[in-house]
């Protein structure tokens, strides 16, 4: 047995709330070391890493080891071997994604997608006529992107002196949680955007049901990700919106279905996303998302904020 040192939290990363109010909420992070646990705060809701990396980590970590960490939790479902075969196996998130983007394209549009890994996003949206740039820290897909024909960066820092003009669209999909300073970064975005500009985001949601509804160990031990600086809810994520005074909406979203949650109960293993598709109705399927949604029990956030 290894006995394990926490190191306790002087305040909540996020609220500034006393020790007294801070609970360890996962006790294994996955990709992290035994002195990392996920802290939750009962005044503001944020579940958030202890100790936390130092940005050298973490430099080195998006530029080496992000693509392989990501490919090791992946399951089948997502290939991370090359951009290619990357770009093939997201195609049902573009599809999923597009609901709630729709309402808001327009040709001509100049986007930025911060996190755009291997283009995916940006190829849906340059067929519909907008204008995209994107930010990507990691090495792996970068010189595909260029080779595509698209404007990329590699920090947000290199953009700003590079690129002067504002943008309409300010688009990020999982990659709030891995941010440091979420204040910050927020008041960045809307720095980029020109006035009546949004930001539209995706953020895991820690009410997902496998670990806030259901007890299953095996996602446990998998859910809690060393990228990940927080796990927001409605809650925390308000708590940030409001501090910074913004005008926002938040939907919740169910991305996994009921196949992969039976898959987990049983076999304790990612990648059961559509197993039972053959037996289950679209009905059945939709009616179990709805229902996990409306109690903002579901593994998603949509986030859109107007500036
Ligand atoms: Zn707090």
């Amino acid at each position: 047995m290894c006995e394990k040192n926490n190191q306790i939290p002087k305040s909540c990363r996020l609220c500034g709330a006393s020790q007294e109010s801070q609970i360890i909420r996962a006790a294994t992070v996955f990709g992290g070391r035994a002195e990392h646990n996920f802290w939750q705060c009962r005044s503001c809701d944020a579940v958030y890493l202890y100790p936390v990396p130092s940005i050298e980590e973490e430099t080195y970590f998006y530029k080496k080891e992000f693509e392989k960490f990501m490919s090791s939790r992946s399951g089948q479902e997502r290939d991370w071997s090359n951009a290619e075969a990357h770009i093939q196996t997201n195609q049902d998130q573009v599809s999923r994604r597009w609901k709630f983007l729709a309402p808001f394209l327009e040709p001509g549009m100049d986007i930025l997608e911060i996190g755009c890994s291997s283009g995916f996003m940006l190829n849906a949206f340059r067929e519909e006529g907008l204008h995209c740039v994107g930010i990507e820290p990691s090495g792996e897909f970068i010189e595909f992107l260029h080779s595509n024909g698209y404007e990329t960066y590699q920090t947000l820092e290199l953009l700003k002196e590079s690129h002067s003009e504002p943008f309409d669209l300010v688009v990020h999909f999982f990659v709030f949680e891995h941010i440091r300073d979420p204040f910050q970064f927020l008041e960045e975005n809307l720095k980029l955007l020109k006035p009546g500009g949004k930001i539209i985001a995706e953020i895991p949601c820690v009410n997902d049901p496998l670990t806030s509804l259901y007890t299953i160990p095996a996602f446990e031990k998998f859910y809690w990700s060393i990228a990940h600086h927080y796990y927001y809810s409605p809650k925390s994520l308000s708590y940030v919106l409001d501090k910074l005074d913004l005008k926002y909406e938040m939907l919740p979203e169910q991305r996994y279905d009921l196949s992969n949650h039976i898959v987990w109960m049983t076999e304790g293993k990612p990648g059961g996303q559509g197993r039972y598709s053959h037996i289950f109705s679209d009905e059945l399927l939709e009616k179990y998302k709805q229902d996990l949604k409306k109690n903002w029990l579901c593994d998603t956030i949509i986030l859109y904020v107007y500036k």
